[in-house]
């Protein structure tokens, strides 16, 4: 009833050669039905992915946006640059932006604002440090930033956004959550959500993230609150992505 999405962010990785490479490969490749693929590359790559995925089912995202339409921010991307790319979803809160970056929950809900304003899917990432895990304070921490920007919604607006958990142990570092671990946040969430609106809450799409692979997808994908995945390193290859997507 959820269509599962798998979503692959490159973060500050690939070349022009490796979108082709995606473009191709995907082209060839057969996917699920019914699951819905995004790969998310440097700003740079934007015009070119547009391009090289033309003959696939594969769709845009971007990793930012800047929470002004335009004017002087030096560096910086809005919601309506990246809508003329065809980008579809942007990332927003994702752990390296809040802690190389010092991104708080009010600049992640602007930016937020800003890629519903464009049109853009936000997939809202949120969670834990081992530190936060460890003291007992992983639902406490991971619902505090769901709470922050989704009671500042509106109803409408709720049913937009896609939750990443990526608890920040897992990423990049080869230690997955187990399937339980992971279960057990996805619930929580969607159990806050339904303190708003039930049916929104059925609705609401939860992805898993944090060294998703291959081998591990299957497991965490059949969890019932899992509905996808946000995939970083083994996003980079066609081989292992695709895997993960027939996982889904
Ligand atoms: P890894 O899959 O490399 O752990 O990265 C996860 C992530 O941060 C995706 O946004």
């Amino acid at each position: 009833m959820r269509r599962p999405l798998i979503a692959g962010n490159w973060k500050m990785n690939g070349s022009t050669a490796l979108v082709k490479a995606f473009g191709d490969a995907f082209a060839a490749a057969r996917l699920p039905a019914g699951v819905d693929v995004v790969v998310i590359p440097p700003f740079p790559y934007l015009e070119t992915a547009r391009q090289a995925f033309r003959n696939t089912s594969l769709k845009l995202g971007a990793q930012t946006l800047n929470p002004q339409p335009s004017g002087a921010h030096t560096g910086e991307v809005s919601g309506s640059m990246l809508q003329e790319f065809d980008v579809a979803y942007v990332l927003v809160g994702h752990s390296e932006r809040r802690q190389l970056y010092q991104e708080t929950d009010e600049q992640v809900f602007d930016r937020l604002m800003a890629a519903l304003a464009s049109g853009l899917t936000p997939i809202l990432c949120v969670g834990e440090t081992l530190e936060e895990r460890d003291a007992g304070h992983t639902m406490d921490v991971v619902l505090g930033q769901v709470e922050y920007v989704m009671s500042r919604l509106e109803p409408a607006q709720r049913s937009e956004v896609v939750i990443a958990y990526e608890p920040v142990w897992a990423i990049g570092t080869g230690r997955t959550a187990t399937p339980e671990q992971a279960q057990e946040v996805m619930a929580g969430i969607r159990s806050y959500q339904a303190s708003f609106d039930a049916v929104l809450a059925e609705q609401l799409k939860l992805l898993y993230g944090g060294s998703m692979n291959a081998n591990n997808a299957a497991e965490l994908l059949a969890q019932p609150d899992i509905d996808g995945g946000l995939v970083g390193g083994a996003s980079l290859k066609t081989d292992d992505f695709h895997a993960i997507c027939q996982s889904a």
